[in-house]
């Protein structure tokens, strides 16, 4: 990388010891793959390589190479002892999947910078990485060769692949939880309290290796990149993490113990998935799609983990976790896809729905992470309800990481899991969840599941009645545009589409500001009418105002709680049923969307 500003990465690669391991050792066949694990969507990394060559080595001649498909090369070897590859990669995305590179640092995601060569995907290999020269730092899960270089060796092209890389002059810090040691490195051009937000990692850490027990790795690093934009991601590998975060999200507290549920789901991950995973997610193919129905496993019941790990930390207060649990209730709730898409629906088709939303979007799809974290909490409370307390899903996802990945170093399959579930909580009933919610699309009902505790769903305000149209708006260049209209409400009745502008209402000029103030002002059952523009051309439409249903709500107290509920609400939430629960509303980062702003 020796000119950061351009953005391009320089790799050069020797091959040898090939001829009994790949298919045909005259003509070397390289690889990229086409998407990296943990993100469910074909990315097409060779669209940024450039100038691939090859020479033998000794004799230094230039070898013949071509492409035979988007992401394939061979190379002619001529039998030759060594070859060497050289080739550019443009890198200038700033995503956990992507690469990076500028003037202040690198980020190497390997799958889209390094190429394997077909047949010598287990072999060991050394990587030397040459930093840019103003830059002091390397930070990576790979194992160092010697203390005093950037070289690192990696046991096969997973591995090598599975531990991005951080290059700069970037802040490391380390701490140790049960004699194993973790390393937090952190980029960023904004001061901020970095010990206390290493602290509250610490906690995070010693919180979430009480779930298995049983910790995997010798070291285990936190990538961090706090950027001054509204980049946001996390990603996860065996040994470390790459997580990238707006520094507007660092402040205030509640917002703050919100972003650090990315860094608790991303380290939760180092069980569940890198380890205990579901049969389809590896042995992996990096040339196609990989499918599998346990996303809302994988990525789901993870996120049922991260808001409850941070409440087991103690940094959540109980409002802050009952806040943002009611959230994926109310999108569960609300949302026309949650009644289109069961959570092994939406895990399946991950590559072409979930990461490939359009305007129309809310209405047929469900994300398998708001899914699978209400189903993880479903199961959590039948399991310590079935078992008077005595298990948790804890134990279901020890029993299956334990028996699977442990014992046989396998992926466990769907049937296995529900099975471990029903063992762990002694009773058929949880098989319900699994009927209606896992492969069914059925709304639940969640007030039985709260009611353990003695708790219940509210609407989050009690509002007015006011004139409903059922569009989520957003703003362009100042015009108020329809991003999703809802199935089933008044706009599409009248034939508003996505994308449409909305010009005026009533023959008053509008905007978003001026659409989100005058609409719910309107009575229901009051018929206005509306200009909007569609590709260039001005329509006239008139809609029949609905009322404003509950989008949001929110968990509230019953007026009473016997003592099993009691010790059921301390068993869960961590306190006791007196605790006071206080919402407190607070100016929310543009980072963050609110998919339930529909007027
Ligand atoms: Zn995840």
């Amino acid at each position: 990388m020796p000119k950061p500003n351009t953005h391009y990465f320089e790799v050069r690669i020797k091959i040898g010891g090939y001829a009994n391991l790949v298919s045909d050792p005259e003509k070397l066949r390289l690889k990229m793959p086409v998407w990296t694990p943990g993100s469910y969507l074909v990315r097409e990394f060779s669209r940024n390589v450039l100038d691939l060559d090859a020479e033998l080595s000794p004799s230094g001649k230039k070898a013949d190479s071509y492409k035979v498909s988007k992401n394939e090369w061979i190379i002619e070897t001529e039998r030759s002892p060594e070859i060497e590859i050289f080739y550019k990669v443009y890198a200038f995305e700033l995503t956990v999947d992507t690469s990076y590179l500028d003037n202040l640092h690198a980020i190497i995601n390997g799958g889209s910078v390094f190429v394997y060569v077909e047949g010598m995907e287990n072999i060991e290999g050394v990587l030397d990485i040459i930093p840019f020269s103003e830059w002091k730092e390397v930070s990576t899960g790979l194992k160092k060769v010697s203390k005093d270089d950037f070289e690192f060796v990696f046991p096969n092209y997973d591995i090598l692949i599975d531990s991005p890389i951080e290059i700069g002059n970037q802040k490391v810090h380390s701490f140790d939880v049960g004699g194993k040691k973790y390393e937090v490195s952190i980029f960023s051009q904004i001061m901020f309290d970095q010990a206390s937000f290493v602290n509250d990692l610490r906690k995070i850490v010693e919180t979430t290796v009480k779930v298995f027990q049983d910790v995997p790795y010798d070291k285990y690093l936190f990538l961090v990149d706090l950027m001054n934009d509204n980049s946001f991601g996390g990603l996860e590998h065996l040994n470390s993490t790459h997580c990238i975060a707006p520094v507007l999200r660092l402040d205030p507290p509640q917002e703050y113990h919100h972003l650090l549920s990315l860094f608790s789901h991303e380290f939760f991950h180092a069980w569940n998935v890198k380890r205990m995973r579901p049969r389809g997610l590896g042995p992996f193919d990096y040339s196609k799609e990989t499918y599998t129905k346990s996303l809302w496993i994988a990525e789901g019941v993870t996120s049922y983990y991260d808001d409850l790990l941070i409440r087991g930390s103690g940094i959540y207060t109980i409002s802050e976790y009952l806040e943002s649990f009611s959230y994926n209730v109310s999108l569960m709730k609300t949302l026309p896809g949650a009644r289109m898409q069961s959570a092994e629906e939406a895990s399946f088709d991950s590559w072409i729905k979930h990461y490939r939303q359009n305007e129309n979007s809310p209405n047929t799809i469900l994300s398998y992470y708001t899914q699978g974290s209400v189903i993880g909490w479903m199961l959590d409370m039948e399991i310590r309800k079935s078992s008077g307390l005595s298990k948790t899903l804890d134990d279901a996802m020890r029993k299956t990481y334990r028996e699977t990945f442990v014992a046989e170093g396998r992926g466990f399959s769907d049937e296995e899991f529900e099975r471990n579930c029903v063992e762990v909580a002694g009773s058929d009933s949880i098989k319900e969840i699994f009927r209606q919610r896992v492969s069914g699309r059925t709304d639940m009902d969640y007030d039985k599941y709260l009611g353990y505790s003695a708790l219940k769903l509210m609407p989050k305000k009690v509002e007015p009645r006011a004139g409903f149209l059922g569009v989520r708006l957003r703003e362009e260049s100042g015009k108020g545009l329809v991003s999703t209209v809802l199935s089933a409400s008044s706009a599409e009745t009248a034939g508003l589409s996505g994308n449409d502008e909305i010009v005026a209402l009533n023959g008053i000029r509008m905007d978003k500001s001026r659409l989100s103030y005058y609409l719910p002002n309107r009575k229901p059952g009051e018929l206005v009418s509306l200009t909007a523009t569609r590709q260039g051309a001005l329509i006239q439409l008139e809609a029949r105002l609905t009322e404003k249903p509950t989008l949001e709500y929110r968990v509230a107290k019953k007026d009473e709680a016997s003592e099993e509920e009691r010790r059921f609400f301390q068993s869960w939430l961590g306190a006791d049923w007196s605790a006071e629960i206080k919402y407190e509303d607070y100016k929310q980062s543009p980072s963050k969307t609110n998919l339930l702003e529909y007027v």
